[in-house]
């Protein structure tokens, strides 16, 4: 057997936080233990030299820094394509594919399922958790009837979007899988099959066998809203009612046939009607007349419409930093100044691997005239945070334009000839007045000295209250930081 040289993409996990050693992922998210199982086998069964896993787009896509084996980073929903490649140009390797809900079950079914009925030699560790997770909490195809998610903020109807896919009982219908199984993470016992589960999975492909499907049950206790207990008891209550678990195929084992759904306990899923839960009951869609009507928005009120003046040039804006720097605070804060002034604005986030705790970013736009695109790949003004993101975009900057960094980031890289460069102390600002999260806030206050926005400052400072709009008592205090770290600017 050839083992593969190459073993973790990464020695270091550039991200926010001091503390380095604890894991990206929300503390209890299903992802975290299922991890730690997959290299518990994967070691445990001496693979770790000889396994290629393929990494997914969604909360799962840095398994690359946790699991030191060869990895490859498939895009969104691709990861079974990218493993048919994997697996047939090294049929000496074991190669698993780890894709979540909205990355296997949605933008990606199909490439799954060609693979699952073509019976690749890949084994798929598909985590259900019944939404989108990196993204924000968008429905998925799992979603339960009658789930709240931020697409859904009614209930899951299913009369105007479906019912949740069962991903399990399609691939048992396929001839070519071999084994096809639901498990879950949500307590100690469940825990433990569900390594019986991983270590299965494994087994089948380090003996060639051919394709092998996990689905895993999992909480994602920040986007269903509930602490860790109420998310594990959601997952064993409610998901396991509309995902019943079991093993639907084992061929080697005899469990389950190509035209059926035999689980190992005799039960048919085709019988199993699964009952729609009691308190996830589907209640009726309430119907708005207007976007405005839906958000609670006083038409007219809030919302000054924009008024065209060609004579106010487009700028284009890019701010980045690590999640939880407030940085797409602050791409709001510009593009709600810009609309309070009636100008054209769009804000648009950077929704990447970045959210679950590595850089993030937005664009933004304002304009006297309407814009074409959101997007911004030469920004006027570049508003950095962090390294990683300063070294990603400063090299774009449009001559002419200005970059405003925090002074904790070293300059290793120049920006364009006539862009102009200003280091603010923002971060060390912000600890000064005793606010460390207000950094943002001190960024505010520079691009305000540093005339970057073209945009009035008394419509800064309201859009900068209004972000405050859920926590009224910060409003006071943020615009006195403002103010403070405007006047330690100017003295600098
Ligand atoms: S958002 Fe959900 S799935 Fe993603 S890391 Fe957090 S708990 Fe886990």
């Amino acid at each position: 057997m050839k083992t593969i040289e190459q073993k973790g993409m990464y020695q270091k996990f550039p991200r926010s936080g001091k503390d380095t050693r604890v894991t990206h992922y929300c503390a209890g998210c299903g992802h975290g233990i299922v991890n730690k199982l997959v290299a518990e086998c994967c070691a445990e069964m001496g693979l770790q030299d000889n396994t290629i896993f393929v990494d997914p787009v969604g909360c799962g896509v840095f398994t690359y820094y946790y699991w030191d084996a060869a990895h490859i980073s498939a895009a969104h929903g691709r990861a079974s394509a990218a493993a048919t490649g994997v697996c047939r140009a090294r049929p000496d390797a074991v190669t698993i594919a780890y894709q979540g809900d909205g990355d296997l079950g949605a933008i990606g079914f199909n490439n799954a399922f060609q693979a699952a009925s073509r019976g690749e030699k890949f084994g798929c560790i598909f985590i259900n958790n019944s939404l989108y997770g990196m993204t924000g909490g968008q429905m998925a195809p799992t979603t339960l009837e009658g789930e709240k998610t931020t697409t859904t903020p009614f209930g899951r109807d299913p009369a105007l979007t479906g019912h949740p896919l069962h991903v399990c009982e399609v691939f048992s219908q396929l001839q070519a899988p071999v084994y096809v199984a639901r498990v879950s993470v949500a307590d100690t016992k469940r825990i433990m099959q569900c390594k019986q589960a991983i270590k299965r999975l494994f087994e089948i492909q380090r003996d060639r066998k051919g394709y092998a499907l996990l689905e895993i049950l999992a909480p994602c206790p920040t986007n269903f809203g509930m602490n860790p207990l109420k998310a594990a008891e959601f997952c064993m209550n409610e998901m396991e009612a509309e995902f019943p678990l079991g093993v639907f195929r084992d061929a080697e084992k005899g469990v389950g046939g190509s035209r059926s759904c035999a689980t190992e306990g005799g039960a048919d899923a085709q019988e199993r009607v699964p009952p729609v839960s009691a308190t996830l009951a589907v209640k009726p869609v309430p119907r708005f007349s207007s976007c405005a009507e839906l958000f609670g928005v006083p038409d007219g009120v809030d919302a000054p419409p924009a008024v065209d003046d060609p004579s106010v040039p487009e700028r284009r804006f890019k701010f980045a930093g690590y999640g939880g720097q407030g940085i797409l605070s602050l791409g709001i804060c510009v593009a709600e100044a810009a609309r309070l002034q009636k100008r054209h604005t769009l804000w648009f986030p950077s929704y990447g691997p970045e959210q679950r705790g590595g850089s993030a970013s937005c664009s933004v736009v304002v304009s006297g005239m309407p814009i074409g695109s959101p997007t911004v790949e030469h920004p006027d003004v570049l508003v950095c945070m962090n390294q990683p993101s300063y070294e990603r975009f400063v090299g774009d900057v449009k001559r002419g334009g200005i970059v405003i960094v925090d002074s904790t980031v070293p300059i290793t890289k120049h920006p364009p000839e006539g862009v102009k460069l200003y280091q603010v102390p923002a971060i060390k600002m912000a600890e000064d007045f005793g606010v460390p999260k207000a950094a943002n806030t001190m960024m505010l206050a520079a691009l305000r000295a540093f005339k970057a926005t073209g945009l009035d400052d008394e419509h800064l400072e309201t859009a900068l209250c209004a972000s405050f709009k859920k926590k009224p008592q910060l409003v006071e205090k943020n615009r006195d930081l403002l103010h403070r770290a405007e006047a330690a600017l100017a003295g600098a």
